[in-house]
């Protein structure tokens, strides 16, 4: 494979320009004298952000991304600024709700761990000691994950029997398995411990404890929402990036990654120019990377094990989100509504169970079960008043094929489907909100599987199970020499830290010094 002549050597490609993306861009650049080693990022939207961005519809400006945690240091280390709004007060509200009766439960979580826990102390005093000790104990499990190496060598392995003792003991164990060693029998305090494994988008009895741990933990730390906007985040990111010198290519799909000899030697666009550069960084979803712009048979035949791995993962779910503008009649504020996360739910097992009906390519939301999450950007952004309606797990099913085949039975099943969310919100939490509707706009698993091209439609990438987390994940490092793909569950901080990440690796731990996390 020869590079034609005159073509310009990239030193790294990057493809996809999400989170991931941007993110390694940027600790490129920072690292690197470009006019020697440069770096290009290729993106086959018009705009850079993926999955996170935001869009207008007839006046009214919507997020796709609705709640961050503190992601303070990786923004100090990226050279970004945002005005971030933090949630002071709770930052998320569960509402519980009584089927057969009606009746509606609601689970303050306010913000900071201590406050957290002070407040569940007090409320549920029976339990006192065992929700201490499970705060406590699972925050030094939290904090160990600082001590964590991406690619441990031996005696770093070592190291971890001491620096990670906790996180050793419990790796191999989902969240349910993890809680249930503390004795919590407080159905208020499973509902709101649980709710943090339906953020990982898998049930407590599937995914990895760590997952979630985390996830409450950082969330505890702060959570926080942008000020103007997602899209504000991201044009702040395309930005630094080519003010440091790196280059962009907007509209321009990757169709292939070249590898000979085992090496990566570049990519290959739709209109089938070669580019080619040492490094390839893919960031696009692991299946569509993996299988079709390498091949897992090209993979097989370098690594079999490596071929098998990714044969053998299975991705996150999808969602269906439906947003709402409304007019400025509604006291959303009033309503509680100033808050990360509200989330509506039937409780107890709502979550496993649906889960259940998704893995069998069934919807199984009725009016007697059902998780819906509620969120109000608008008091954050000051814009027009806005919700969204945000549901898993939902899977692609059919929701592709219609949409390519049908187009009117699509757009029923969608409205049916909204219609439904909608009834939710209006019964349980905004009282006459049809009333205030202006437009609605409904996104199917098969917007997100045509928008990002995950095949599975894919919103948090591969699924945190337990076989396939810490030493058992898929590698960032794949088979092929100078092609990483920094991927995983997590959302945006995970998608941030995983450029910075992928850069360590190739910089031969220059940044991060092989370390999971950067330093608190
Ligand atoms: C509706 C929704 C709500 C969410 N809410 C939250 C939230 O509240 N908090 C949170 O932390 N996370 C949230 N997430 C998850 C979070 O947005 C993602 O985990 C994160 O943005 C993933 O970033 P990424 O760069 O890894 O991937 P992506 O954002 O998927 O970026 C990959 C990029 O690659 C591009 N691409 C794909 N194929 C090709 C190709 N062949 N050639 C070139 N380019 C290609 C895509 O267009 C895309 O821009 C949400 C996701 C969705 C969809």
């Amino acid at each position: 494979m020869n590079q034609e002549k005159g073509s310009k050597k990239y030193k790294l490609i990057v493809i996809g320009a999400g989170m991931a993306g941007l993110s390694t861009g940027i600790t490129w650049a920072i690292n690197n004298e470009l006019n020697k080693d440069p770096v290009l990022l290729i993106e086959k939207q018009p705009k850079t952000g993926g999955f996170v961005t935001s869009y207008e519809r007839e006046g009214f400006v919507f997020d796709t991304c609705q709640v961050i945690p503190n992601i303070s240091e990786i923004l100090d280390y990226l050279g970004i600024e945002i005005e971030l709004k933090k949630f002071k007060g709770y930052y998320m509200r569960i509402l519980v709700v009584n089927p057969e009766t009606d009746d509606v439960k609601v689970l303050e979580l306010p913000s900071g761990l201590d406050n957290f826990k002070k407040k569940l102390m007090d409320q549920y005093p029976d339990n006192g000691s065992q929700i201490e000790e499970f705060l406590d104990y699972s925050r030094e499990m939290y904090l160990e994950l600082f001590n964590l190496k991406v690619e441990p060598k031996f005696i770093d392995i070592l190291k971890l029997l001491f620096t990670c003792p906790k996180i050793i003991k419990n790796s191999s164990k989902t969240f349910k398995n993890y809680f249930e060693q503390f004795g919590i029998t407080e159905p208020d305090v499973i509902e709101i411990f649980n709710i943090f494994a339906d953020f990982s988008a898998l049930p407590s009895e599937q995914v990895t404890a760590l997952v979630p741990i985390s996830a409450m933990n950082s969330l505890l730390d702060g959570a926080y929402r942008t000020k103007k906007g997602f899209i504000d985040f991201t044009n702040k990111l395309q930005e630094r990036y080519e003010n440091l010198g790196g280059e962009l290519l907007l509209k321009t799909e990757v169709t292939k990654i070249l590898v000979e000899d085992n090496q990566v030697k570049g990519v290959q666009l739709k209109s089938g120019e070669k580019i080619y550069s040492d490094y390839v960084v893919t960031t696009v979803d692991t299946m569509l990377a993996m299988k079709q712009l390498v091949g897992l048979e090209k993979i097989r035949s370098i690594d079999k094990k490596y071929a098998n791995k990714i044969e053998s993962i299975k991705m996150s779910t999808s969602s269906i989100n439906v947003s709402l503008g409304l007019d400025d009649k509604l006291d959303l504020a009033g309503l509680g509504m100033d808050c990360g996360y509200n989330v509506i739910t039937t409780g107890g097992d709502t979550y496993d169970r649906l889960f259940d009906d998704y893995e069998k390519g069934k919807i199984g939301f009725s009016d007697k079960r059902f998780q819906v999450g509620v969120i109000c950007p608008s008091l954050t952004t000051g814009g027009q008043p806005n919700i969204t309606i945000r549901v898993s797990p939902m899977g692609l099913g059919d929701w592709a094929k219609l949409r390519e085949n049908d187009r009117p039975k699509y757009q029923e099943e969608k409205q049916k489907w909204g219609d439904f969310f909608i009834n939710i919100v209006e019964k349980y939490l905004i009282p006459d909100l049809r009333r205030h509707i202006l437009i609605s706009d409904i996104s199917t698993p098969a917007t997100y599987a045509r928008y990002s091209s995950s095949p599975t439609g894919s919103i948090f990438d591969m699924a945190p199970y337990t076989n396939n987390f810490g030493r058992t994940r898929l590698k960032m490092r794949t088979p092929i020499k100078g092609l990483f793909q920094p991927k995983f569950v997590h959302g945006v901080f995970g998608s941030l830290l995983a450029g910075i990440q992928v850069n360590d690796m190739i910089l031969n731990r220059k940044i991060m010094n092989g370390n999971a996390r950067l330093k608190i």
